[in-house]
């Protein structure tokens, strides 16, 4: 259970969580998104049509889900949510789709992990507004063509490669969210703090924030912890001392790793001379699934030049050595 985990835990309680942005102005950075999806959403509003789907991809915890909520918002239209996983059979899916009204956003997270059957039926649905189901076999066998309102899907993914050809080929508009950098994410604990009624400091948020490997969704998190220790500790106040402090109890470092980040770092250096090592080796040494190193520990490795992807393997660079303390190799040195 980390710390900076980027799933959902019940504490996020993701559906009423009161920090989420409801606006694009209270949606703090992803310039470059927002200003596209705003004109697809003025466009389709002057047209009187649904927007276009969406695929947004990007690791998990920077906003997708709370985007799908701003887009709704500005179309003034409902919002339903789900995701890949809980889509077991095309009939869940032609259940969701029909209880729609015109211009509905469907969100579905995770839209890389719906299943092929559900996956074929969802084509001609974005394509024709329609459902093609057969039922029964052999001479029972009766099929429905069921209209559908015009709707958008919205679908969320970590990494848009991950997603099958016709599927990615059907969203009009595909967007890739960035981690923030420290400034945006302090606007967001600021943000945040003041929602919680929690007093804040600028260089506390901005501690919280640096922290944060570059996640609103963390960033939220280590603040509700910090806020713990600043009543203790400073009469509620939430000071750079008194973050500090509190992070590094938490262990996260001053550069927001923790200590699976660490122990993979060190497992590359001091178990595989430094890399190249394959992900299943490296999950395998550290007891971590693969999937989390792809996900979690490494877009923030990668961003922050802790870590090297090549074709062979990954790889450490001289600024991890130097953040764990170990000589750099000459190999390294430039
Ligand atoms: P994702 O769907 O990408 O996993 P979410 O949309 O659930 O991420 O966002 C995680 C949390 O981070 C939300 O609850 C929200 O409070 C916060 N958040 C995300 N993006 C922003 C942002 N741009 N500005 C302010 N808060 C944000």
């Amino acid at each position: 259970n980390r710390i900076v985990e980027t799933g959902y835990t019940p504490e996020d309680s993701e559906v009423e969580n009161p920090l989420r942005p409801r606006t694009f102005s209270e949606y703090i950075g992803q310039d470059k998104v927002k200003e596209n999806l705003k004109i697809f959403i003025e466009a389709a509003k002057s047209r009187k049509e649904p927007l276009d789907h969406v695929l947004l991809y990007g690791p998990p915890g920077l906003g997708k889900t709370t985007l799908a909520g701003i887009v709704a918002n500005e179309m003034g239209v409902n919002l339903r949510i789900t995701s890949g996983p809980a889509i077991e059979k095309p009939g869940d899916l032609a259940a969701l789709l029909t209880n729609l009204s015109p211009g509905d956003v469907l969100f579905i997270d995770e839209v890389h992990r719906l299943p092929r059957t559900v996956e074929e039926i969802l084509y001609p649905a974005m394509e024709d507004y329609a459902l093609d189901i057969i039922t029964g076999k052999g001479q029972m066998a009766a099929s429905y063509h069921l209209p559908l309102p015009h709707f958008t899907l919205i679908g969320a993914t970590t990494r848009a490669g991950q997603l099958s050809a016709p599927l990615r080929d059907r969203f009009g508009v595909v967007l890739r969210l960035e981690l923030y950098s420290p400034e945006e994410l302090g606007k967001i604990v600021l943000r945040s703090a003041g929602l919680l009624h929690t007093e804040i400091e600028a260089d506390g948020a901005l501690e919280i924030a640096s922290r944060s490997r570059g996640t609103p969704r963390i960033a939220n998190r280590l603040l509700k912890r910090v806020r713990d220790f600043a009543q203790v500790m400073s009469e509620g106040v939430v000071t750079y001392h008194t973050a500090q402090i509190a992070l590094d109890r938490l262990e996260v470092d001053e550069l927001g790793l923790d200590s699976s980040d660490r122990r993979m770092l060190a497992a590359i250096i001091q178990n595989y001379a430094g890399g190249p090592v394959g992900l299943d080796t490296l999950a395998a040494a550290i007891g971590e699934e693969a999937i989390t190193i792809e996900d979690v520990n490494e877009p923030y490795l990668m961003q922050i030049g802790f870590l090297t992807r090549t074709p062979r393997g990954r790889c450490a660079t001289a600024a991890a050595y130097l953040h764990l303390g170990l000589p750099v190799p000459p190999a390294l040195r430039g």
